[in-house]
């Protein structure tokens, strides 16, 4: 192996005092933590201990300035009981493009994958076995100098822990398009899964969930009427049997569900269109009778169904529009979800070369 990991085995696993019945989402996490500091230009000290608190000064840079990323994807359990990983190396990548716009070191893709193979094959026990439920995987990285003042870290921490999850409730989502606040802009940091962004985005989600919608439809900052995503998901829609998506254009993260998504529909022939997307767009394809579907997609949940979409008729106007659109006859998405789900816990084969097994370790024996 090419990376020297070390391994300080927890003294006492939690995992007997797991209620894997009722797992509540991203509040019990597992045994180990991956961890690895960037120090004199260079990822060192690569270990793998247990799970707990860092100490941190409170010059930290990162508590000031926000140099902070991280990823999130999850592993499951094949039909023969084996952890696999989903398109990890993608992760990888968009790891180290957020690591770029950020002004944050590199991090080896090749030291990724395997610390991320390791930590999973030590800690696969975590790996729920009921159908539905997984194991959520949180790489992150962030500046660790303690020093005041605005400039790129000399020194970073990457780690990775991992947390058992239950099946992602996926309510039907109404949406409100945004018509005040911007969650990212083309030149801005939305492209890279920055800390910041989601700080960004709390005050607008808490406005919206206040005036009873789920989340937030983005809309672009000049004249709030082209579509971004929807909360912390990529979006998509079905306009007449055309698969429509806002163009990744400098403001859109690139989700790895939604490139997934759109491949496997390409796969089959359907007709995919990545391009500008309004919202009179929609609108008018609504009265039309072609607007078939609209839905999120992300890790969590795979595909979130929308079933409503309001906005305001003008930007200064309080009188809103809603869109509404059937939870039934969604075949396309509905098919997909299932097909990416038995694709990912192999029930059906991976065509795509997109599931990746993990070697079990056997963690009291190192
Ligand atoms: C992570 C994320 C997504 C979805 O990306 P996946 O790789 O599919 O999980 C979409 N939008 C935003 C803003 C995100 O942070």
């Amino acid at each position: 192996m090419k990376y020297n990991i070390s391994f300080q085995p927890t003294i006492q696993s939690k995992l007997a005092s797991i209620d894997f019945d009722n797992l509540p989402f991203g509040q019990v996490f597992s045994d180990h933590i991956f961890v690895a500091d960037y120090r004199d230009g260079a990822w060192q000290d690569l270990r793998i201990e247990p799970f707990g608190p860092i100490t941190m000064m409170p010059s930290n840079l990162t508590l000031h300035y926000g140099q902070a990323i991280f990823e999130g994807m999850k592993a499951f359990k094949n039909q023969a009981g084996t952890p696999v990983l989903f398109r990890p190396e993608m992760h990888a990548k968009r790891l180290n493009a957020s690591a770029a716009r950020m002004c944050m070191p590199d991090l080896p893709e090749d030291l990724f994958l395997e610390a991320l193979h390791q930590l999973v094959g030590i800690d696969h026990a975590w790996i729920p076995n009921k159908p539905g439920n997984s194991l959520y995987i949180r790489p992150f990285a962030f500046a660790t100098e303690e020093i005041i003042g605005v400039r790129p870290s000399n020194s970073y921490k990457f780690m990775i822990f991992t947390a058992p999850v239950g099946p992602y409730y996926d309510k039907p989502l109404k949406l409100i398009a945004a018509n005040k606040y911007v969650r990212a802009v083309p030149g801005g940091v939305g492209e890279a899964k920055a800390a910041g962004n989601y700080a960004a985005g709390l005050l607008p989600t808490q406005e919206a969930h206040d005036a009873g919608y789920d989340q937030i439809l983005w809309t672009d900052n000049h004249e709030y009427k082209y579509i971004q995503e929807c909360g912390t998901m990529n979006i998509v829609f079905m306009i007449g049997d055309t698969i429509v998506t806002p163009a990744t254009d400098g403001a859109i993260l690139k989700g790895i569900t939604r490139d997934t998504l759109l491949y496997m529909l390409r796969q089959k022939g359907m007709k995919v269109e990545e391009r500008p997307v309004s919202i009179d767009e929609l609108a008018k394809a609504h009265q039309a009778g072609t607007l078939k579907d609209a839905f999120g997609v992300g890790t969590a949940a795979v595909i979130a169904p929308v079933t409503e979409i309001s906005y305001y008729e003008s930007q200064d106007a309080t009188r809103v529009k809603t869109i509404k659109l059937p939870l039934e006859g969604r075949d396309i998405s509905t098919g997909l979800k299932k097909e990416l789900h038995e694709i990912r816990t192999g029930i059906l084969p991976d065509p795509y070369g997109w599931v990746h097994e993990v070697k079990i370790r056997d963690a009291a024996a190192v």
